[in-house]
């Protein structure tokens, strides 16, 4: 069991700053070393106390988001600088990204040329190519964690955040695992095959199909529907939403949406793909031709906030009936205190074994 440092206030090192976001587990805020002054992010998680407890984060867990962390030392990802430990929770020092999202510095622009969607690709590109040289998958590629450093600079670096689901593959080993969001599963995360890297190429097809076209790719009425289009591979580049989109994106996407997670383009290859790394004057012009469907993308991301906004509501609806059981029970009032921001919830859907988000916005 990995040990981290045992800090029983952080408040003590720390001066504990505004909430900047909430996740299954927990709260990230920004906080003030108070020795230097420095701002960085701290997150919050809450661990499970007993085994048999539903509330909080399992250690393990939390172990192997730090240990995937320290292993990457990348631009283009948020990076780690402490751990503290407390009784009930452990504390996470990050690098503080305060750009905010990509897809919502995207929808403030009036166009978007593709030329400018791909300096924003090749460097979440580096970012995962990077990982997936140190074996390291991320499985949890969405809008919600491709951040912006700095949002006024001229060319913000992209910064890929959230490795609450990734996992350091060991040679000769097979993982499988049914968690991910929906939208962005790649078809052997749902039918709980041995899984590869090549899950996050399949999600970055995904945000590329998003970012061009304002669309999603495999979107159903319902989360059964969804995974049901992506293992029957059933998406079209439809005129009416590509009518701008060149020739070169879709064969850079078609070749994302690969069933083989063998022959499905990897990072490195992505860098060397035309649409990426033009090698003729043409193919330059085809991309500075070609731009973005803003009109559909502005609509996409407004309705993505608002889903992200209802289920922050419905969290906080659920922890407040939750708060009215337990003053009938002191245990779970105990369990509730420890883990106030867990929100597992009880679906029984088939699409609820894959591990649902609070940003979660299928
Ligand atoms: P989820 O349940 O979505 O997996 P989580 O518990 O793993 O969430 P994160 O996704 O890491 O938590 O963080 C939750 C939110 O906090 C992010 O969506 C983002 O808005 C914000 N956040 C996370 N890390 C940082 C950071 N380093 N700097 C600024 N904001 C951050």
């Amino acid at each position: 069991m990995a040990v981290f440092n045992m800090l029983e206030n952080v408040d003590d090192l720390y001066e504990i700053g505004e909430v900047l976001g909430s996740g299954h587990f927990g709260q990230v805020r920004e906080v003030r070393e108070r020795a230097t002054g420095s701002r960085w992010a701290g997150k919050f998680v809450k661990i499970r106390k007993c085994a048999s407890s539903r509330l909080g984060m399992e250690r393990k867990n939390v172990e192997r988001e730090v240990e995937v962390l320290q292993a990457l030392q990348h631009p283009n990802i948020m990076a780690l600088k402490d751990v503290f430990e407390s009784r009930a929770e452990v504390v996470l020092v990050l690098e503080l990204i305060s750009g905010g999202e990509l897809f919502d510095f995207i929808a403030e622009k009036e166009n978007l040329t593709e030329s400018d969607a791909i300096e924003f690709m090749k460097q979440i590109l580096l970012g995962v190519g990077f990982m997936h040289n140190k074996q390291i998958g991320h499985f949890d590629l969405k809008p919600e964690n491709i951040m912006l450093s700095d949002k006024m600079a001229p060319n913000p670096d992209i910064k890929i955040i959230d490795f609450g689901l990734a996992y350091c593959f060991q040679s000769g080993e097979e993982y499988r695992c049914m968690s991910g969001t929906p939208q962005y599963i790649s078809p052997e995360v749902i039918n709980n095959e041995p899984l590869s890297t090549a899950v996050d190429m399949w999600s970055i097809g995904v945000i590329t199909y998003i970012l061009l076209s304002g669309m999603s790719p495999f979107q159903g009425d319902t989360d059964e529907e969804t995974l049901r289009n992506i293992i029957a591979l059933n998406y079209k580049f439809d005129d009416h939403h590509f009518s701008m989109t060149s020739a070169m994106a879709k064969d850079f996407i078609q070749n994302l949406f690969v069933k083989d997670q063998n022959e499905r383009m990897t990072a490195e290859e992505c860098l060397h793909h035309p649409w990426i790394k033009p090698l003729t004057r043409k193919q330059v012009a085809n991309r500075n031709r070609s731009s973005i469907n803003m009109k559909t993308f502005k609509k996409f991301n407004a309705k993505r906030k608002w889903k992200m906004s209802y289920n922050m509501v419905w969290v906080c609806n659920r922890l407040h009936r939750l708060k009215l059981l337990c003053k009938t029970s002191a245990l779970a009032g105990e369990e509730l205190r420890q883990c106030e921001s867990d929100q597992e919830d009880t679906e029984t859907k088939p699409a609820s074994l894959i591990r649902r988000r609070l940003s979660n916005s299928s």
